[in-house]
C-alpha cells in the first residue's frame, strides 16, 4: 500500500461544495482510501486576477501506481467540470499529487512527461504547505526537508484558516 499526500483547491462554483464532492469521490473510489483531511484555508490566488481559493490537503492510501493515481484524480476533476483554459486560472477543482511513498516507505522521485513527484512547486507554496502541516509537520520530502522547515521559509500572508468543512 502506498501512502500519498494530495492538495485540493477550488475557486469556482461553490468551492467548499467542490471540495466536499472531491472528498466524497475519493471515499467512494474502490482503490483509494482517505486517511486524513486538513483544515480548509482561504488563500490568495497565484497567476491571473481571480477569486480567492479554498485549499486543503489529504492523506490517502492506495495500491494504484503513481500514473494510475493521476488518472483517478484527473477523472474526479473532469467529473466536476474542470476546464483547462487559462494557465493557473480559475478552476472548479484542482487535485495535485504532492508526495507518494511506496510500500517500502520510500518517498518517490518521479520525473516523467505527465507526472512530477514531489509536486515541483510545493516547496514554495504556503497554500500547499500550511494544510499539509496540519496532517504532519514532520513529513519529509525525498530531499529530507520537512514541511515545517519549508514553511518557515514561505510567506503565509493572506492565508486564513477556516473553522468549517472537514470530513
Ligand atoms: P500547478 O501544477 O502549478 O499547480 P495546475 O495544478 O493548475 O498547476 P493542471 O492544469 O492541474 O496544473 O495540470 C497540468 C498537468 O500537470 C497535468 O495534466 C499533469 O499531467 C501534470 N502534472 C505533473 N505533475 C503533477 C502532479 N504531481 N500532480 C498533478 N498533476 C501533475
Ligand atoms: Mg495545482
Ligand atoms: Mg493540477
Amino acid at each position: 500500500m502506498a501512502v500519498v499526500y494530495i492538495a485540493l483547491g477550488s475557486n469556482m462554483d461553490s468551492p467548499h461544495s467542490q471540495l466536499d464532492s472531491a472528498l466524497e469521490a475519493i471515499v467512494q473510489h474502490p482503490e483509494l482510501q482517505l486517511i486524513g483531511v486538513s483544515s480548509r484555508y482561504q488563500t490568495p490566488p497565484i497567476g491571473p486576477q481571480q477569486p480567492d481559493f479554498i485549499n486543503a490537503a489529504a492523506q490517502l492510501s492506495t495500491d494504484l501506481s503513481p500514473l494510475d493515481l493521476l488518472d483517478a484524480l484527473q477523472a474526479i476533476e473532469q467529473q466536476q467540470n474542470r476546464v483547462r483554459s487559462i494557465h493557473w486560472g480559475p478552476r472548479t477543482l484542482d487535485l495535485d499529487i504532492l508526495l507518494y511513498s511506496n510500500v517500502a516507505g520510500d518517498s518517490l522521485v518521479i520525473e516523467s512527461e505527465r507526472l512530477t513527484i514531489p509536486h515541483p512547486r510545493m516547496a514554495e507554496r504556503a497554500f500547499v504547505l500550511v494544510p499539509l502541516a496540519d496532517l504532519n509537520p514532520q513529513l519529509a520530502l525525498p530531499s529530507g526537508e520537512t514541511v515545517a522547515k519549508l514553511l518557515a521559509n514561505c510567506s503565509q500572508q493572506g492565508i486564513v484558516k477556516l473553522e468549517i468543512g472537514t470530513i
